[in-house]
């Protein structure tokens, strides 16, 4: 059974549970385009996962993210030095890493990115040299913005807001969860960018990072972005920007490094959280658009279900009115049903009850629609709603 139902595509799953009904949890509401339990509400698209990585061996990617750093030497070419004129970078691809040259500078990705899950590994020089900001220096620049320190104090005290994965100039981890130099230690952010509208801030930004699996940041508050010695204050990114890895003077080697963009959120148009009035009207109305045009394709008791559940949505007076219509024929065709045969019709009857109490719970049809109150007269009469 659980074979069958994977092979079942989310369109014909919807479709079949729809079926069965929807008129179920809470209806759709001004900040919420979907019901609770929203059949409508699209399925998470499908993400083979990847394999998590050992020392001796880099995992593999999930399959919707975009490679900046395998261990192939060809891949040296999504990269670039971060100088204006963008030429090739001197930094090294040696035994599957992608290593810094001292000296050489910053290096920076072709591609240009905002929001993100990026997973990025990197390994300090075993040989140990300098203290505090001086051993295995480096740092994970988002959007060249934002500097996740990159730093070897395994045993290594520092300034708590420059220590390995702290939001550089921002915030120090919860925690030092790194393994010693020399060994591969990983990265896992989210990053959200600020966003601003006519000089207003509408998010300022988070940063969330694991580093070896232990969380160190979390949705930590972007703050402007941080820095050296300055303290940053709030301030509007563009729009995307590279991936940038410092060069600080350490032969530091990075692996595995890949990031999968993130929907936008709400507050820029996307539907992933909270939505405002305005953008939740327009989603129930384009659901509902949807819904009609189904309804056009089916016949029967399927068509006046989807035009019923269309005014969950957003309301309109034809689909109303054939909705309506609709629904004064069931009850009618019931209601001309022999006794004898009323009993075979007990489950469609009770499914009409539960569509109009639910229309009727949330004011999108009248308490007292007739067709309602004849199909409850009925139940009641036939003792349909005791519990046996
Ligand atoms: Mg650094």
């Amino acid at each position: 059974m659980k074979h069958a139902l994977l092979l079942l595509t989310a369109a014909s799953l919807a479709s079949n549970l729809h079926a069965a009904g929807g008129f179920y949890g809470d209806a759709p509401d001004a900040t919420h385009p979907w019901a609770i339990h929203d059949m409508n509400r699209p399925q998470p698209p499908r993400v083979e996962p990847g394999t998590f990585s050992s020392q001796d061996k880099p995992g593999t990617p999930p399959s919707d993210a975009i490679v900046l750093f395998s261990g192939r030497p060809e891949e040296i070419e999504k990269w670039q030095s971060d100088k204006p004129t963008g030429e090739p970078t001197k930094w090294e691809v040696k035994d599957g890493a992608l290593q810094c040259v001292p000296g050489s500078g910053y290096i920076r990705t072709r591609e240009e990115f905002a929001d993100c899950q990026l997973h990025i590994e990197w390994a300090a020089p075993s040989k140990v040299e300098g203290d505090s900001q001086g051993r295995g220096n480096s740092g994970v620049f988002l959007m060249g913005q934002v500097e996740v320190q990159v730093l070897d104090n395994y045993n290594n005290p520092t300034y708590a807001d420059g220590f390995a994965s702290s939001i550089y100039g921002i915030n120090p981890p919860m925690a030092n969860a790194l393994r010693a130099p020399g060994e591969w230690q990983v990265y896992d952010i989210v990053f959200r960018r600020p966003i601003f509208k006519d000089g207003q801030e509408l998010d300022p930004g988070y940063i969330t990072v694991f580093v070896n699996g232990v969380c160190v940041q979390d949705h930590t508050r972007l703050e402007g972005g941080g820095g050296h010695m300055k303290r940053s204050t709030p301030r509007p990114f563009p729009e995307k920007g590279p991936l940038k890895l410092q060069d600080h003077g350490n032969p530091v080697r990075y692996r595995n490094i890949w990031y999968r963009p993130l929907p936008k959120r709400a507050i820029e148009g996307g539907d992933t959280s909270l939505m405002s009035e305005q953008a939740t009207a327009a989603k129930r109305a384009g659901i509902a658009k949807e819904l009609r045009s189904d309804a056009a394709r089916l016949e029967g008791d399927a068509r006046m279900y989807r035009l019923l559940e269309s005014l969950c949505y957003a309301d309109d007076a034809q689909a109303r009115a054939e909705g309506e219509k609709l629904a004064a024929s069931f009850a009618q065709a019931v209601q001309a049903t022999p006794a004898d045969k009323l009993e075979s019709r007990k489950n469609e009857v009770l499914q009409f009850q539960k569509a109009m109490g639910y229309l009727a719970k949330f004011k999108l049809l009248p308490a007292d629609f007739v067709p309602k109150q004849q199909m409850d007269a009925l139940v009641k009469q036939q003792g349909w709603d005791k519990k046996k």
